[in-house]
């Protein structure tokens, strides 16, 4: 699932591919900070963190593991577990083993996780589409997901008979958006990708090795891709003709590589939000007073996330490490001012963000877009 950490990949044998997580280790540290910061949370930042009643908005977790479950109960955090149809991966180019293991994960949980389901793109030029994933959404509403996935294979993979690539606001997804808005459930919309996939290789993007390892994506390399700007309007379009309809943005809603970009998008439709999943290096490498300045401006519209997974045959023990690894090292950048690592080894500083944002951040934001989900 996730994306340009090598290590991660081969430690966890992840399958899923969801997302890019921004690299770690492959640019030279300088200034490494001592490993012990870098490791999982001391007493009293567990203390702290767990007494927000965390919510991450953007897992892919696969696997009922008791280790796993027993890591929820420790950090009192409650997981979205997203699904997504994917024809690249074995396990998950059919929805239906997918939500199968999601629900058991569900369930297993003991209140600490909610569905997002998904529908399968892939069919729409069935007839009768529309109203197959509407029938298969609504009952996976009855059975307690509280969001519907869209996906960056609708953008940057699936193609009209005419060769035109089929983009999220195409008609035939309307009625989807109409029941997901009617049932009052949310839309997570994975759309596009980072900037990168579009341009030239460059090994000093942090999505570097992510586009190696997946070409599947490179966009740059495909004859004809649909841009990302008609990709991102796309998505607009879709913000601005279903009002009713709450979005968030996964992934700093894709325009990861310009904050007044995302912050243009907050004002214009009050229907959207973004989620930070595996894009705290892009939001780690923004200088501290801006960055200060656009959570504050944006503390309603804005929810912690991170893209961590476990897929079906991974190690629990190794993921539970690096599931609080990231917490730990996310919650020091938050809420401290401590000296942080980034994910490319660079040292930055806390912004130790007051309590009532931090609340909104990792709690209170995910009550309110994706109602149900307590
Ligand atoms: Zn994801």
């Amino acid at each position: 699932m996730r994306t340009l950490r090598f290590s991660l990949l081969l430690v966890l044998a992840a399958a899923v591919c969801l997302s890019l997580n921004a690299q770690r280790g492959s640019h030279d540290g300088q200034g490494r900070i001592p490993a012990q910061r870098t490791e999982g949370f001391s007493s009293r930042e567990l203390q702290k963190f767990a007494a927000l009643e965390p919510i991450d908005t953007h897992t892919h977790v696969f696997q009922n593991a008791p280790a796993f479950n027993a890591m929820l109960e420790r950090l009192h955090l409650h997981i979205v577990d997203i699904c997504v149809v994917d024809d690249h991966s074995p396990f998950q180019k059919s929805l239906d083993a997918e939500r199968d293991a999601d629900l058991e994960v569900v369930r297993a949980s003991g209140g600490h996780a909610s569905m997002c389901t998904s529908f399968d793109p892939y069919k729409f030029r069935n007839s009768g589409f529309a109203s197959g994933a509407i029938e298969q959404i609504n009952q996976d509403f009855e059975r307690g997901a509280i969001a519907v996935k869209i996906w960056k294979n609708v953008g940057m993979e699936l193609k009209h008979a005419n060769g035109d690539y089929v983009l999220p606001d195409d008609p035939i997804f309307a009625p989807i958006y109409a029941d997901i808005a009617e049932q009052n459930k949310t839309l997570i919309a994975h759309v596009a990708d980072p900037d990168t996939l579009w341009q030239p290789p460059n090994p000093a993007a942090p999505d570097y090795s992510y586009y190696m390892e997946h070409p599947e994506w490179y966009m740059y390399k495909k004859p004809h891709p649909a841009s990302k700007q008609a990709i991102l309007q796309a998505r607009d379009h879709i913000l601005a003709g279903n009002p009713d309809l709450r979005v968030v943005g996964a992934h700093l809603g894709s325009m990861e590589a310009d904050f007044g970009e995302i912050a243009q998008h907050l004002d214009k439709y009050p229907n959207f939000a973004v989620d930070l999943a595996a894009r705290m290096p892009y939001v780690m490498k923004q200088p501290r007073d801006q960055i200060i300045a656009f959570i504050t401006k944006y503390q309603d519209r804005l929810l912690y996330a991170t893209d961590l997974g476990l897929s079906p045959n991974a190690d629990p023990a190794a993921a539970v490490k690096e599931w609080e690894r990231t917490y730990a090292r996310d919650w020091r950048y938050f809420a401290t001012t401590d000296t942080v690592e980034t994910e490319s080894h660079e040292n930055v500083k806390g912004l130790g963000l007051p309590d009532p944002v931090l609340k909104k951040l990792y709690h209170d934001n995910a009550i309110k877009w994706f109602p149900g989900i307590l």
